[in-house]
């Protein structure tokens, strides 16, 4: 197949392109390199199925013939879409507009990454996809919340009203190596910190919870979900659910850090727990994640070393 992955050289993404190199696609890559890096791609300069291109997806676009579009543009780290508001809530509904309309136009198949933010700070807990949600709209996240939840409801709407085969994906916390060093997510920042030997910043007492997911773990479900004929949100997670101080210890575990830790102000709207029903997920694909936490960090850690020496950080 000819594949467009929008997002391409994010995190997630660039683990995707690979994923679908690998199974023997061509894969076209658009990003805009806002929050993803030519770094996270590098690897696939010589590579003749892969071609990307430098590409903002809320402006029409074109690639040409496609067989499945994977749309992955978007920041996705809270310090990132409290940094670019607008173009977090542009690329949710134009650019995921745009990229329905390429899809109906070719014929394509497409995904949707939405996330478990779409549930908001949950009241209902382990989230199943048939809880609707408990969202702040117009608080600080609302801009990523929001985005994310529209870009569901206009793909449920091309797959009703234009027949568009779609899927659409609901990732819960994800983590691995090309996470990228500075971009404020829990894992990043942690093992930054650890790595560096500063202290570790958990925001709050730490009793918030996250489940974490092994990116070759969400790659294989997410590979599964665009395989099958599911239509409706799926969950794509690892249900194993941690207290940010309780993930911060495994850190200082896994990394052998001495770092002491220091709580800071709980940023507002925080979820208090995330945890994904994965039911769904199991039934209809027979996907389950294989990677716990502590043997995902370990896998991470020769890339965050890297990165932190890199950055210069704790030199
Ligand atoms: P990321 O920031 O590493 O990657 C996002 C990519 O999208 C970046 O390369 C960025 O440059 C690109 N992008 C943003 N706006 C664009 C635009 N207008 N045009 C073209 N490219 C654009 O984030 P990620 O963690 O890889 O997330 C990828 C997707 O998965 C996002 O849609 C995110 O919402 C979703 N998701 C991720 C997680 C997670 O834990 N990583 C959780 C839930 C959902
Ligand atoms: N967090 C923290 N210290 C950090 C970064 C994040 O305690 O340095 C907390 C954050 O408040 C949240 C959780 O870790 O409760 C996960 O945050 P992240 O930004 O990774 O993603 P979220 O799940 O909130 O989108």
């Amino acid at each position: 197949m000819r594949i467009l992955v929008t997002g391409g050289a994010g995190f997630v993404g660039s683990h995707l392109c690979d994923a679908l190199l690998a199974e023997g696609h061509t894969v076209v890559c658009a990003d805009n390199l806002l929050t993803g890096s030519r770094n996270n791609i590098a690897h696939l300069a010589r590579e003749p199925h892969f071609e990307f291109r430098e590409q903002d997806v809320c402006r029409p676009f074109d690639v040409g013939k496609l067989d499945y579009i994977f749309h992955f543009a978007s920041p996705a780290s809270p310090v990132d879409y409290l940094e670019h508001a607008i173009e977090t809530l542009q690329v949710g509904s134009l650019g995921t507009m745009n990229c329905l309309e390429l899809a109906k136009i070719h014929g394509a198949k497409f995904l949707l990454a939405s996330t478990s933010e779409c549930y908001g700070d949950p009241l209902e807990h382990p989230q199943k996809e048939t809880y609707w949600g408990h969202v702040n709209p117009i608080g600080p996240r609302s801009v990523y919340d929001e985005a994310k939840r529209f870009a569901e409801a206009v793909t449920m709407a091309y797959h009703r009203y234009h027949k568009v085969d779609t899927h659409i994906v609901r990732i819960f916390n994800t983590y691995g190596p090309r996470l990228q060093l500075n971009d404020g997510r829990v894992i990043s920042n942690f093992m930054k910190q650890a790595l560096a030997g500063e202290e570790l910043t958990v925001y709050g007492d730490g009793s918030q919870t996250r489940s974490f997911c092994y990116v070759s773990d969400e790659v294989a479900g997410i590979l599964a979900l665009a395989k099958s004929e599911e239509h409706e949100p799926t969950n794509i997670g690892n249900p194993g659910e941690f207290t940010i101080l309780q993930c911060a210890k495994v850190v200082l575990e896994v990394t052998g850090s001495q770092s002491r830790i220091r709580n800071e102000p709980l940023p507002q709207d925080d979820p208090k727990q995330r945890r994904p029903d994965i039911a769904k997920a199991r039934r209809l694909l027979g996907w389950e994640p294989k990677i716990d936490l502590r043997t995902g960090l370990t896998m991470s850690l020769d890339y965050f070393r890297e990165a932190v020496k890199a950055s210069g950080a704790g030199a």
